[in-house]
This record gives C-alpha cells, structure tokens and sequence, in this order.
C-alpha cells in the first residue's frame, strides 16, 4: 500500500539514540563515516549478490557514493547506489537493533557521559549517529532487483516513532537526507564535508563523489551564467578510493592505518598496534590485522561475533570470518583478502578448506609475533595489552599446543620477586633469576593476589630466595595444567604434594626433617587419629618456617583453586 504508516523504535533502539545525541555532542562530525561506511557496506552486499545475478547491475555497475548539500535548505544529503533495503529491511534495520548484547550493553552504562561515550563506541554508532547533527532524517531507498514501484521513504526525528511509505524510485540503493539542526548547519560546506570525508574515509574502496569546486576565476558575468544553464554539475572523487589494504606499506600512514581500524573494527579509539603483510608464493593473500586498546564488552560471551572481514580477490564476501584465527585470538579485528578461495566460498567451505588452514596458522603466528614485538619495543603498551587480554591469551596452551612455548613468552606473572599484584614479569625473567640448582618453576595459586602472596606454603621459599609465581586469575590452575613446562622447565604447584627442593635442599634440611619425623612419631599419629577421615595423611615439613600447619593437596590431585570453580559450578 502507498499509504503511510507510523511505527515505533524499539525500546533499545530509542535508548540508544537518546544516549548517541547526548553523548557524542563532542565528535559529531563521525556521522558521516558512519553513513559513508554503510553505503561501502552496501556496495559491498550487491557486489557479492551479483556474482550470482548480474542483473543486479540494472546497467548502473559503477558502484560509487555521492554526497551533494544545501546551505540554505540546511541539508546533507547522501546517496548511494549499493544494494538498497526492502520495506522489511527499512523496518528491521532502521527501526530496531539486531546487534547480540544490546541489552548487556545498555545495562552497564552508567550514566558518565564521557564514560558511555567510550562504551558506545565500543558497540559501534552506526545509522543513528545521523541524529546527531540532523532533527529529521529522511531515508529514500530501494532493493536491487526489487521493481520501480516498490521504493520506500522512512523519515524521523529520532525521537520515539519514524514512518514508512512506499514510494517509486528509479534508480537502487539509498539516499540519506539529512535536515540539520540549527547549530550544526555549518556541516552544509563543500570544505567541511571534504575535509571530514579525508580524514575519515579516504581509504574505503568505493569513491566518495561530490561536486567540483569551480577554482577558475570568476568569469564574467554574463558567460559564467550562460555556463550554469548549459552544464549539469560535475563530479570529482574526493576520497582515494583504493582498498587500504591492497596499498604498500610504505604507502600508507599511521594516520590512515588507525582511521581504517575504527571502520572495521566500529571501535572509536586508536588500536594499539597492527601488522600489515601481502603473502605471496603457494598461498597469495594480503592481511592487516589490529590489536584494539581495550577487550569488548562481550569478550566472554561464547556467542559474540568474532573474527575477520574477509575478502577474495578485493570483493567482499563475509564479516566475522572465524576460522582465520584460534579462539584465543578472538581480540583481534582486520582484514583478509584471499587469491585463492573461490568467491562462492561460504562458512562451511571455509571450514574443510586446507588453504584456510594454512592460513590460519601463518595468521597465528603473524598475531603472535606482533605481539612479541610491542612486548620488546613498546613494553608500556604491552602491559595495557595484557591488562585487557591477559585472561584470553591464557587459553592459548590449551587450545594451540604447536605455539605453547611462543604463547608462554607473552605471559606476565605477579611473583614474589616484586609482590605486587600488577602481572608485570614474563618466565623468561624468572628463568633468568633462578636459584643455583633450582629445576623447576614454583607457583602457588590462591582465590585472589592477596592469599596467593600470603600462602604459607610459600614460607620455606622465602626464607631461602627462591622466587615463585603468584597467581589468580581464575583460569590461572587449568592454564598450569596445559601448560605443563616452559624452557625445558616443568612448572611446580608449591601446595601440592611432597615438596621436594632437589639440590636446593642442603643435607641440614634433610637429616634435620627425618630426625623431626621420628621424634614427633606420636604427635602425628595423635593428629592422625583426631582428623581421621578427613586428611590422607599427617607430615612433618620444612615448608614452614613461621605458620604451624598447613593443607596440601596430592600430587595428582585437584588444586585447591580449581576445586573451588568446580565448586561454585555446582560440581
Ligand atoms: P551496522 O552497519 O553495524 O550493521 P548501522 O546502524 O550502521 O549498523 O546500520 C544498520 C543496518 O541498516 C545495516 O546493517 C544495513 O542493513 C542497513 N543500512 C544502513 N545504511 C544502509 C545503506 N546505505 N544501504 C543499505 N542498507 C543500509
Ligand atoms: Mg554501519
């Protein structure tokens, strides 16, 4: 029906939007990558759905984005002739929000305009940072493929409702007007948008059109007049236009690496670092991969997207690309464009493809370098890294036992070397402060940094200046369990077992412990007998050189920290 009809924002979608005007006031040229980045993401959509029908096309296949403003109207308008939305699509995509863990997002704002304001850049703006500048929003667009008659025009205020009606619209894909506020009418300049548009999108794939700017000097009266009649306007790309990626190296600047991260990423901050390679040889693919500044908000639901866009032969097929990279590497954004999968690939071919296995662990590696790397050179940074994804990165030995060794490298510890909770010393450095005859590595694992560092168990070490790990976090014992040695050095749970010091026990020790055993026979057979069934066995140690007790578990069995998470699971 043409009729209009009025609908409402879900409750998400509303809330999000009142959060966008009121807290992005400071950055709100970001607007426009945001509508430009759609309209890529668009073109993007039709190339990939014309590989299996050309007819997309409709004899338009210069697939571009134009921008055009009106000082006096006020208006930005933005169009785009990429895949276009139905009346459905309108609806589902412009009047609701179908990102997993809004909700979880929403819930933990805070109110802090400055802290949301780094959450929802986090959650990505997206459409509706239109209504930062603009009081109404209008959206005229069609479906490739979809007839003339079945275009539709949405408009709102960003408020609570917005309309759709069905409209005719020759040409496909969509044309954004955006009527700005009043103090944001300054936006409406050919220099503004120009400049905005370099620095935001200059290296998305598909150019940025916008009407040349007559530098001439002014012609006489008469004939610059004549000329306006006779010339439709012309157009110049304003953007470079080249997949970012594809350019070399030494071509492209920090600048422009950090701007083409918040585009795929949807992140406002910098990243920390990234690494950009073009592989040739058996395998040909080029890839930038980012390290961000600070772990996602559902970095620990199983459920979130993860992965990277991918890309064959410079189109694109698919976002969130997983097999690319381990679980473990779920942080990581970027970018991958292969030469040698097939443009009908899917997520299921990706899956048994042997090419994408190889991929994958050259990817691996490549990641696991590049953070060795700002581990050495930028060690500052690296510590903000591990700070935010120290947790993840200790699945690794787990999930990728060829790496283990390379994984364990990039580990930091709290130990008593320094007792402080920040994890800041790497095995490598503990390895090199071992004791003279010293075997393995210690570690002693508590529910938090504070019992770990007052354990008992660590008493005998203190007082002979052996270092031992202190550890925390929760996955800190399973790690342990996958991670087994490092160097050629097993690791030693200090609350396990019989401590045994090797060399660094000195013949006093032992004779001294034997002689106590026998002396204390009946002692121990007493505490024996009181504890009964609740211990397997009574010892008398020289882990202790101050407390008068202390509970050890065996060898083989649980540690206590894990019994504890098995615990709280119900187990
Ligand atoms: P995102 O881009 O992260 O999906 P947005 O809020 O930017 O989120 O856009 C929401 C959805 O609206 C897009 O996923 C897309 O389906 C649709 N959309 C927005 N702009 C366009 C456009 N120019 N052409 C076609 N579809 C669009
Ligand atoms: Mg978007």
């Amino acid at each position: 029906t043409a009729e209009k009809e009025t609908l409402g924002f879900q409750t998400e979608a509303k809330q999000l939007l009142q959060l966008m005007i009121h807290s992005l006031y400071s950055n709100k040229e970001i607007f426009l990558r945001e509508l430009i980045s759609n309209a890529s993401d668009a073109a993007d959509k039709l190339r990939f759905e014309a590989l299996a029908d050309g007819s997309l096309y409709e004899n338009d296949p210069d697939l571009k984005i134009t921008i055009t403003f009106d000082k006096d109207a006020k208006t930005i308008t933005i169009a785009d002739n990429g895949i276009g939305m139905s009346k459905e699509d309108v609806i589902n995509h412009l009047g609701t929000i179908a990102k997993s863990g809004t909700a979880e997002f929403l819930s933990k704002l805070s109110g802090d305009q400055k802290k949301d304001s780094h959450l929802i850049g986090q959650f990505g703006v997206g459409f509706y940072s239109a209504f930062i500048v603009a009081e109404r929003v209008e959206v005229l667009t069609r479906r490739a493929g979809l007839d003339k008659a079945e275009g539709v025009r949405w408009e709102s205020e960003g408020e609570a409702d917005f309309s759709v009606e069905t409209i005719e619209k020759a040409d496909r894909g969509t044309t954004i007007i955006l009527h700005l506020r009043e103090d944001d009418a300054d936006f409406a300049d050919s220099w503004r948008i120009r400049s905005i548009v370099k620095k935001y999108s200059d290296h998305i794939a598909l150019p940025v059109m916008m009407e040349k700017q007559d530098m001439a000097a002014p012609a006489e009266e008469g004939e610059e007049e004549k000329k306006e009649e006779n010339k439709a306007p012309e157009f110049e790309t304003i953007n470079n236009a080249t997949a970012l990626w594809t350019r070399s190296r030494a071509d492209v600047k920090d600048e422009e690496y950090k701007e083409f991260y918040k585009l795929v990423s949807h992140d406002f901050e910098e990243p920390l670092t990234w690494s950009h390679n073009k592989v040739e040889g058996k395998l040909e693919y080029n890839s930038l991969l980012y390290v961000p500044k600070r772990a996602p908000f559902d970095m620990w639901n199983r459920d979130a997207s993860r992965g990277l866009k991918l890309y064959v032969q410079r189109t694109f097929i698919m976002d969130d690309a997983e097999q690319f990279l381990p679980m473990y590497l779920r942080f990581i954004k970027g970018v991958v464009d292969s030469n040698d999968l097939s443009l009908n690939v899917s997520r299921e071919i990706l899956q048994q493809d042997p090419a994408v296995d190889s991929m994958k662990s050259a990817l691996t590696k490549r990641v696991l370098d590049m953070l060795s790397k700002m581990a050495k050179n930028k060690p500052e940074e690296y510590a903000e890294f591990w700070k935010e994804f120290g947790q993840v990165l200790k699945e690794g030995p787990a999930e990728d036992f060829a790496n283990k060794e390379k994984i364990a490298k990039l580990f930091r510890f709290s130990t008593t070397h320094t007792n402080v909770e920040a994890q800041d010393q790497s095995l490598e450095d503990y390895i090199g402060r071992m004791k003279e005859g010293q075997k393995d590595i210690y570690y002693v694992a508590g529910e938090n940094f504070t019992t770990a560092k007052n354990s008992p168990h660590l008493e005998v070490f203190r007082k002979k200046g052996i270092e031992v790990l202190l550890l925390s976090d929760r996955v800190d014992e399973w790690l342990m369990g996958h991670l087994m040695e490092f160097d050629g050095k097993k690791f030693h749970d200090v609350g396990k077992g019989q401590l045994d010091l090797g060399e660094l026990e000195d013949e006093n020790d032992k004779k001294e412990q034997e002689e106590l055993a026998t002396a204390n026979k009946d002692l121990i057979e007493r505490v024996k007998t009181v504890l009964a069934d609740k211990v397997e066995e009574v010892r008398v140690t020289n882990r202790l050189t101050e407390s008068p007790a202390c509970l050890v578990v065996g060898e083989q069995d649980m540690g206590a920290q894990m019994r504890r998470i098995l615990e709280q699971a119900g187990q």
